[in-house]
């Protein structure tokens, strides 16, 4: 099968390997579309741990084309999407119910072979079979949205609750979606790039900004008479991560989403979270909500379709990497059977 192999930071190829061989409780998946995730920019940039030399794509969809003995929950031609992150199922946090924060958390396309080829091999208690109303494009979306539907979890986002987006990336966009349909509003989205603010204007958003032109914090204000319920950092960026402390309202919840540098730091005023009573919670990852995901994506309540600006076969993988890294781009699908 021909993969997308990262060697080590900076170096990578288009190389022949033999198709993975499954194990007890494993699966084959012919893989039909992988997104490119923040995350594989960072393990392409050496900024994210991993076991080089790695296949990498977390976020894939595929039909399975093999399975290993003992396996009951998935046979082979059944359309899956793939929950990405293994627990150890017996550390502490996974023993209080806590998986997503297990001390040995792994995931396929990080620590494993991912989805950036033909053919890739997983637990098969980690696929998803898909609902024929789900496409496999779509599907391919599916890890992202259920790291969303936590983060909107942690916020605490309900009926008539203020939102603020700063950033309207395909990880804004999906949480927007959410805000929506669990009757936020306002939802107040504040973006730099034309594309994606036509976007977020397309999927409802009440309030659509140019952080470049105008005075974020003045017209939260303007909106909200006393700041937001809760203001999402969706950017990834320590300057965006500084304003939503500022856009809060007393009481307020800053969610931490957006995944800034593991070295970048702001500064917080302890006297500002006591006095204002703030609520900073971040979201990590997708604990039990990727079956969530794929009932949206069934029902047609998030939209992910429009999100998709590029696809690129396996063969353009490094042109679809430097896209990705553009400005160009919301959502990049590489296709490796196409
Ligand atoms: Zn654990």
């Amino acid at each position: 099968m021909k993969a997308l192999v990262f060697h080590k930071p900076n170096v990578v190829s288009i190389e022949e390997r033999p198709i993975p061989a499954v194990g007890q409780g494993e699966a084959l998946l012919k893989v039909h579309a992988c997104g490119i995730c923040g995350t594989d920019i960072h393990i392409l940039h050496g900024e994210h741990i991993v076991k080089f030399p790695v296949i990498p794509g977390h976020e894939f969809s595929g039909e399975i084309v093999e399975i290993g003995q003992g396996v009951t929950n998935v046979k082979p031609g059944d359309r899956v999407t793939v929950d990405p992150n293994i627990t150890d199922k017996t550390c502490w946090f996974c023993r209080r119910g806590e998986m997503h924060l297990c001390e040995n958390l792994t995931a396929v396309g990080v620590n494993y072979d991912g989805g950036f080829a033909e053919y890739c091999r997983v637990p098969a208690e980690q696929a998803y079979p898909l609902p024929d109303s789900v496409s496999l494009d779509d599907a391919a979306l599916a890890e992202p949205l259920a790291c969303c539907i936590h983060g909107m979890d942690r916020a605490g986002v309900t009926s008539g609750s203020s939102v603020v987006l700063l950033g309207a990336g395909s990880i804004g966009l999906m949480l927007l979606q959410l805000a929506k349909s669990a009757g936020a509003a306002p939802v107040i989205v504040s973006e730099p790039d034309e594309r994606k603010r036509t976007l977020a204007a397309g999927f409802g958003a009440d309030i659509v900004l140019d952080p470049t032109m105008d005075d974020v914090a003045e017209r939260v204000i303007a909106e909200t008479h006393v700041g937001a319920d809760i203001v999402v950092e969706s950017a990834g960026r320590p300057e965006t991560a500084a304003l939503a402390l500022k856009l809060a309202r007393r009481g307020g919840t800053v969610l931490q989403f957006g995944v800034v540098g593991p070295d970048s730091t702001i500064a917080i005023s302890p006297y500002d979270v006591f006095y204002r009573e703030l609520t900073l919670c971040g979201s990590f990852v997708n604990p039990f909500s990727h079956a969530r995901a794929i009932d949206l994506l069934a029902r047609e309540k998030v939209k992910v379709a429009q999100l998709v600006t590029h696809r690129f076969p396996l063969v353009s993988a490094a042109e679809a990497l430097q896209t990705a890294q553009g400005r160009d781009a919301v959502k990049i699908l590489i296709t490796p059977n196409e």
